[in-house]
């Protein structure tokens, strides 16, 4: 299923897997400003995405991150409308592979044809559009987020999901993320467009409600380990119980890995 927004002068395009034609069992979006198309959403709705690109004139491709729900449309469109794709050079590395999903992730996102991207640069430009390249590698290697300062757009990837996440990926480095979000406060965005298609107003105060909560969790996790709690009495004592999504994911994300990633360097 394929939903799309134009918000001032951006174009949210909302995708993701229905099994029965009215709801959606995840979103994923993929914006476009100017010729600029911000990742490609899931390999379940590629030919929507063709389809509804078929009018509209894209310049080039940037993918954020190699994540299947980004890079999904990539074969096809470069294919189709013989774009090239930009993406940071250790995304390039990951995307031009094939690899094991977990079960939900093939039921929810599909596997992604293996594809090629070449390295960006520090800007990326098409017409009068000029995106930075922020690097924020805190939810994996190579992702990147985008800026458009004369009106202060921001395009954040998966960096910012929500004011308090609780659960994480192993790959997710939790210290990186407090200063991608530190990164994101001082670029004083107007708007920010998650990838997960929310769109927050006047960014700031909740960008840095999301650090100054990571920080009060972090503090309290290293004071509980400091006591010599273990994980799952930390786990207990700060969120009460693991995230529902631990078991969904097989637990690949979880409030376990969460509290670890905050212990790592410790
Ligand atoms: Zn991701």
């Amino acid at each position: 299923m394929l939903k799309a927004t134009e918000i001032g002068d951006v174009t949210e395009i909302k995708m993701g897997r229905s099994l029965d034609g009215v709801s959606v069992l995840y979103w994923v979006a993929a914006y476009l400003i100017g010729g600029i198309l911000i990742d490609t959403g899931c390999d379940y709705s590629k030919k929507e995405l063709g389809d509804f690109l078929k009018d509209k004139q894209i310049s080039v491709i940037v993918n954020t991150h190699y994540h299947e729900d980004h890079v999904g449309g990539n074969t096809l469109l470069v294919k189709r409308f013989r774009l090239g794709a930009l993406a940071h050079v250790d995304t390039v590395r990951l995307m031009d592979r094939t690899y094991e999903l977990y079960p939900f992730e093939q039921e929810i996102w599909g596997y992604p044809d293996s594809s090629t991207a070449t390295p960006i640069g520090a800007v990326v430009k098409d017409g009068t559009v000029s995106l930075r390249v922020i690097e924020t590698p805190g939810h994996c290697k190579g992702h990147i987020s985008l800026f458009e300062e004369e009106r202060g757009i921001l395009f954040s990837g998966d960096i910012w999901v929500g004011e308090r996440p609780k659960t994480a990926r192993a790959e997710e480095d939790v210290h990186e993320l407090i200063s991608d979000l530190r990164r994101f406060e001082e670029l004083r965005p107007k708007i920010m467009f998650a990838s997960l298609g929310k769109v927050v107003l006047e960014p700031q105060q909740v960008i840095r409600k999301t650090r100054e909560y990571l920080e009060a969790t972090r503090d309290k996790i290293r004071d509980l380990h400091a006591e010599g709690k273990s994980t799952e009495q930390i786990l207990e004592t700060l969120f009460g119980r693991e995230s529902v999504l631990a078991s969904v994911t097989q637990y690949q994300l979880s409030t376990k890995i969460f509290i670890e990633s905050f212990l790592r360097d410790v």
